[in-house]
């Protein structure tokens, strides 16, 4: 159980980053839930969590394009003992067409956030001899595919983030590690269809089934749930000594 522990989940009102904040707050954690707009439906999401599991989930707005508002976060939340940065967007366009907006947005939110958090939330893991980081990278975080150069290159980022940050605090209690999804069908991966259909000249099922799918051997989309599982596993005493690695939850698309 995850009792008396309190978990930060960045870009959580939807999609995995949800999936992770429910199972950790089905598993007994305390939840910081975050996305970059403040409305009432994102407090009632909290709200629904918190009822639904009997743990207190609270939603702090952060905008995680901006480094100080990345650590402001943590400072608001009070600290936690398990940081999953999971924040992330997509674009999809070959290199010389790639929006310079799009590139800077997607290196800040899918990376760069990652290490503002981290900075932030170490100093109060090393106080309390515990802490899990952990990182929702991407097998695009271990392989390619054309027209994501940034969100590939901000991924395989994140996997070297990981590393370092592992080394930094090995044996004090503290593990970093990523997790990398193949696809999951979350409002990320809906949005990117549209673009892939007209890069590929193809229709909606023959992108899902020949693009998305095709790198996936299980021909499934993994779930959310089983993505939160895979963090509520790296946060027991099962996974004290893994640190520094990624974990593929991918159908076997990284075998191929
Ligand atoms: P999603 O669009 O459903 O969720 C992304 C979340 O990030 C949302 O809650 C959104 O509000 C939040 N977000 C976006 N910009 C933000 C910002 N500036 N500040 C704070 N929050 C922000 O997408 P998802 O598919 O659930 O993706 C979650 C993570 O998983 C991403 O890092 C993504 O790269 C990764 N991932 C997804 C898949 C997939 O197939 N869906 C596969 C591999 C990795």
């Amino acid at each position: 159980t995850l009792k008396g522990k309190r978990a930060i989940v960045t870009g959580s009102n939807s999609g995995i980053g949800l999936g992770v904040a429910e199972e950790l707050a089905k598993a007994g954690a305390e939840v910081v839930i975050n996305s970059f707009t403040d409305r009432d439906e994102d407090h009632a999401l909290a709200a629904k969590i918190a009822a639904d599991h009997g743990v207190s989930v609270r939603y702090i707005a952060a905008d995680m394009s901006n480094g100080d508002a990345c650590r402001a976060l943590v400072e608001k939340a009070g600290g936690c003992d398990i940081l999953v940065n999971n924040a992330g967007i997509q674009h999809v366009a070959a290199i010389e067409d790639f929006p310079v907006d799009k590139w800077n947005a997607i290196i800040a939110i899918n990376l760069s956030s990652a290490f503002h958090t981290t900075a932030a939330a170490l100093p109060g893991m090393k106080a309390a001899g515990w802490g899990r980081v952990i990182n929702i990278a991407s097998a695009h975080g271990l392989t390619a595919s054309p027209f994501k150069s940034a969100y590939v290159a901000a991924k395989h980022g994140v996997v070297g983030l990981t590393k370092t940050v592992a080394l930094e605090v090995a044996g004090k209690g503290i593990t970093c590690n990523a997790i990398c999804p193949g696809y999951v069908l979350t409002p990320l991966v809906e949005a990117q269809i549209p673009d892939t259909m007209k890069q590929y000249n193809m229709d909606r099922e023959t992108v899902v089934r020949d693009v998305l799918l095709q790198r996936q051997p299980s021909k499934q989309f993994a779930t959310t749930e089983q993505l939160g599982g895979t963090v509520v596993f790296l946060c027991s005493g099962a996974a004290e000594q893994i640190t520094g690695t990624t974990i593929s939850v991918d159908g076997g698309w990284t075998a191929l």
